[in-house]
């Protein structure tokens, strides 16, 4: 009786999961390959991650539309496409050392995970940080992800240099500290704008001379970057 209970629930479980992981197929072929994500640890990352670990419980069933979602705290998880594209622009290694500021739901930084080992994340409302970690445990990052509770226009000088660096929300004009955390060849992507309707998704790349060479990438709609002197 008990047996053929449990062989049930496994079997309910895995059915969940096919169900999950083919939709996760759907997106990455529909939202991100067939609208020119071309990144093979990109779309690797998008494939396995399991989004619906990190949206609230009434989203469970839009985690792989091509949509932004509420989580908790009146934040939002950022819609795949965007978190693959800001992802690519980072152009990551196994290597890499990457700071997130905006750590929300945790998925971003479970996908960063799943190209290095070495990401740090920061998050100035700490029921989020808290959220995060269960569910990077919950997936089997955690291992992966340094996170911290506190306001990301200071970075977090104390693991810099990082090779790279995003921004989920957005400021109204890049806090200087992040560009001085960066290394030598360093990359920043950040959603830059006054107001909702006008920011735009920017990505600066470090020059030997230590200047920034900047790259607009397209208009996007993040929510804004708390703290600091805004
Ligand atoms: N990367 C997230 C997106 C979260 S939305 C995800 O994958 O779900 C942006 C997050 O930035 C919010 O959780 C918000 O609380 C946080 N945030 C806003 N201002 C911040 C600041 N100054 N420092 C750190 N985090 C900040």
């Amino acid at each position: 009786m008990f047996r053929s209970f449990r062989h049930r629930a496994q079997a309910d479980q895995s059915a969940e999961r096919d169900v999950h992981a083919s939709a996760r197929d759907r997106m990455v072929q529909r939202h991100l390959i067939d609208r020119g994500i071309d990144d093979p640890a990109v779309l690797a990352a998008m494939r396995d991650v399991p989004r619906h670990l990190f949206v609230s419980p009434e989203h469970i069933n839009s985690a792989y539309d091509d949509q932004a979602l509420g989580i908790w705290a009146g934040q939002t998880i950022s819609q795949p496409y965007i978190v693959a594209l800001m992802t690519q622009a980072l152009a990551l290694t196994s290597t890499s050392r990457i700071l997130e500021v905006g750590t929300g739901s945790g998925y971003q930084s479970a996908i960063l995970a799943h190209i290095t080992p070495h990401v740090f994340t920061i998050e100035i409302i700490k029921e989020l940080t808290d959220r995060a970690r269960l569910a990077w445990n919950a997936y089997g990052c955690a291992d992966r992800i340094t996170a911290t509770t506190g306001d990301g226009h200071a970075g977090w000088a104390e693991h810099a240099p990082y090779d790279a660096i995003i921004v989920t929300c957005s400021p109204v004009a890049v806090p200087p500290r992040l560009f001085e955390q960066l290394t030598a060849d360093g990359r920043l992507c950040i959603p830059v704008g006054r107001r909702l309707e006008s920011q735009h998704l920017l990505v600066y790349t470090k020059q030997p001379n230590g200047s920034m060479h900047k790259r607009q990438i397209i208009p996007v709609r993040f929510v804004p970057m708390t703290g600091g002197d805004d």
